[in-house]
Order: C-alpha cells, then structure tokens, then sequence
C-alpha cells in the first residue's frame, strides 16, 4: 500500500510583497516545531500578538489545518505566513506485521527517511514508536540504526507532524488480520522515544517536541504514557529530568553490569560510566508510582554471565527501577547471535533470584523489520519491503 500524505501545515509562503523586507528561509520558523510559549512569542514579535497564541496553536495541532483556513485569524494568516516554512513528512509506504504491528515509513522535504512503529496494546490502543534522528551517532555495537552513523537530526516539526501521520493513520486505518478480518480501529496514547537515533543527543530538540506533544492546548498527550529512552548522556539526562520532574517516563539503555563489558558494546559507555548514570538516575525525580525503565538487550555471552548480573544488581540497588529484557533482534551484517528462550528466561531468573525486578518485552514487528534495534531504512530496502 502506498499512502501519501503530506503535512504543509502551513501553506508555502506567498511571493514576497512590495515593501515587505524579504524574509529567507533562513529567517523563517517551522511553525509546528513551536511550543505553545515560543508561539506566542513569536506572534507578539510578528505583530499579530499573543492573544492568537492559543487559537493558532489549537489550530496546528489539533485541527490541523492550514493556516488560512482558519477562518478567524484574518490577515493574520498572511503574516504568520510569510515568517514561517511548512513542515514536510510524507508517508510513502506502510508494512503490516501479522502480529498488527505497523511500520511506517516517513520522507522529509529533503528525501531523508525514518521509521515509525505502531505497536498495538490492550483496549484497542496503540505505542508509538518515534524516532528523532536519521541514523543515530552512538553507534551501540548491536543496533541496526548504529550502523548506519547519524545522517542528521530531525527538527521539532518533524518529530511532530512524525506523531501526527501516525496518529491520523492509526484512527483512519483498519488493518487486515490474520483472518482477513477488519480490525478495529485503534486511537494513539502511548508513546515511546525508542525508534531510530538518541533522544537526548539534540536535547532541546526532544524537549520542544515534548512540549509540544504534551501541551494542554495540542493534542496533550498524558505525560505518563511517554517515554524516553536514553543511551546515558549524563548532562541531557540531568535537564530533562529538571525540565520534566519525572513526569515523562525516563528509559535507560543499561546493556550491561560492568564497565568494561557496556564499553565494549556501547561506545559512550566510555564517557559516562555505570557509577555517574546511577548519580543521576538516583537524583531523577519519580512522582506517584513512576518507576524508572532499565533497558537490557541480552546478548548470550556477552552480557548474561554472573559477573554481569551482579553488576545490574548493584546497578539497581536504591533504584526504583524495572529492568526490561529484550532479546537481541539480529539485522544483516549483526555480528551478535539472538538468545534462545531459555538463555532470556535464565537472565529473567538470574535477576529475581537477586532481588531485581525484571520482565522479558515481547519482540513484536520481528518478521517485517520492524522490531527493537532494526530500524535502518537500508536494511528496509534491501528487503524489498
Ligand atoms: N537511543 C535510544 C533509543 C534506542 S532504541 C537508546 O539507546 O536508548 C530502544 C532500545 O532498543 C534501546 O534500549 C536499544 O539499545 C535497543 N536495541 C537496539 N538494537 C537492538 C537490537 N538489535 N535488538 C534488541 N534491542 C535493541
């Protein structure tokens, strides 16, 4: 199936007027990518003043519709025009697993292409999957998007209008099952920041795009169903805890119990060690019954040896914390083999026996490439899907 929809949120600026200094791309925003207050700033700044903040941004983001057809905003339409550039996020190709799980396959203005997951869940909803960079500069040894290196981050708008082609694709589709069966039409409420790329490398990126996705005047997302997932950047790990107050669901890629073996599969590990992640998570606020998210891909003899289990074991220690076990996704050209069942029930039982809470994530998506650490669109292409 190929669906084409494109996000011109705002219509393309019009020919330059006489007498209007000429505005160059450069100098125009992305309207999407604009947090509430960032808006209304803006506006102030434009002329049209702040007072259309709200009215402007329900529009973009709840509507969704072009700001001329807004029909209140007047004149105003035309000069919120000329100071902003549409975002662009085309939806070129969907792949349907038969578990339900739906792979979106998304085109920006300059042809770069990322990939969002739909993960259906319990009463008829469903995850989202996000990704916020094309490719990813971390470069974790056992990662499909790793490989590829980082081609370059996405803006906000782009993160953005990512939510909102999934979202409008997740009520408008009803997939085939198995049985040739229509199912359900499902409604978007989760959201995780696990797809390709690190979050928290442009970390103010993720932040406008958080505010955005959470504000009470857009779609408003609850913060609790959103989570980010970070490789361990110790500083953009610190402000986003500062910025959120836990609010947001905080998921760190743990991989290993020693310094030395993490090093080996994830290069930052070098520059953040286990012992600075545990300062920072130990200081990471968790309001009600938050609880924070280990991430712990198991590579059978790398990371599920005793040594290693302790190390998760001390790692979690004072923490509230859930460790999450997913079995390593092999992707063509991955040096690593996947577990057996048995090899991620015994790191699952290895890790209660010593006190740590733990549970093992279903791979879903996996036949169709659209599992954990799979997200490369060379890898998508080369399977012809
Ligand atoms: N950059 C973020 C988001 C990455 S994707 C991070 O590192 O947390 C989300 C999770 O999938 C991460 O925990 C990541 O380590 C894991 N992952 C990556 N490659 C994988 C693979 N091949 N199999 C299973 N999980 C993988």
């Amino acid at each position: 199936m190929t669906l084409q929809t494109e996000l011109p949120i705002v219509d393309q600026p019009s020919a330059p007027i006489v007498r209007r200094p000429t505005l160059t791309d450069d100098d125009r925003v992305e309207l999407i990518g604009l947090p509430f207050e960032g808006l209304a700033e803006r506006l102030e700044e434009w002329g049209v003043g702040r007072g259309q903040a709200k009215r402007v941004f329900r529009g973009l983001h709840v509507h969704r519709h072009r700001l001329t057809d807004i029909n209140s905003l007047g004149r105003h339409a035309k000069t919120i025009t000329e100071h902003s550039r549409p975002t662009v996020a085309k939806l070129i190709k969907t792949v349907q697993s038969t578990d339900g799980t739906e792979k979106l396959l998304i085109e920006m203005f300059d042809g770069a292409q990322i990939e969002a997951v739909l993960l259906p869940m319990r009463r008829e909803r469903y995850t989202l999957c996000v990704s916020t960079q094309v490719g990813c500069a971390m470069a974790c040894s056992f990662c499909a998007t790793g490989s590829l290196g980082l081609k370059r981050t996405l803006t906000v708008g782009e993160v953005v209008a990512q939510v909102y082609l999934a979202l409008d694709y997740a009520s408008q589709s009803a997939p085939v099952s198995d049985h040739e069966k229509p199912m359900p039409k499902r409604s978007l409420s989760h959201l995780v920041f696990m797809g390709m790329g690190e979050p928290l490398h442009y970390y103010e990126r993720t932040r406008d795009a958080l505010r955005i996705l959470l504000d009470q005047h857009g779609v408003c997302f609850s913060a609790r169903n959103v989570t980010v997932s970070t490789v361990g950047l110790v500083p953009a790990m610190k402000r986003f805890s500062k910025d959120f107050q836990g609010r947001v669901q905080l998921a760190l890629s743990l991989h290993a119990g020693t310094d030395h073996t993490r090093q080996q599969i994830m290069p930052l590990a070098q520059k953040w060690p286990l012992a600075q992640l545990k300062e920072t998570l130990l200081a990471h606020p968790l309001p009600g019954r938050r609880v924070l998210m280990l991430e712990y891909v198991v590579l059978p003899g790398i990371n599920d040896t005793e040594e290693e289990l302790d190390g998760v074991a001390e790692f979690q220690r004072d923490l509230r914390a859930i460790v999450n076990l997913i079995p390593f996704n092999p992707f063509k050209g991955s040096s690593f083999r996947s577990p057996t069942l048995q090899e991620v029930e015994a790191v699952d039982q290895g890790l209660k026996r010593r006190g740590v809470p733990c549970s093992i994530r279903v791979t879903r998506g996996q036949e169709r490439a659209g599992a954990c650490g799979q997200l490369a669109i060379k890898g998508f292409e080369e399977q012809g899907l």
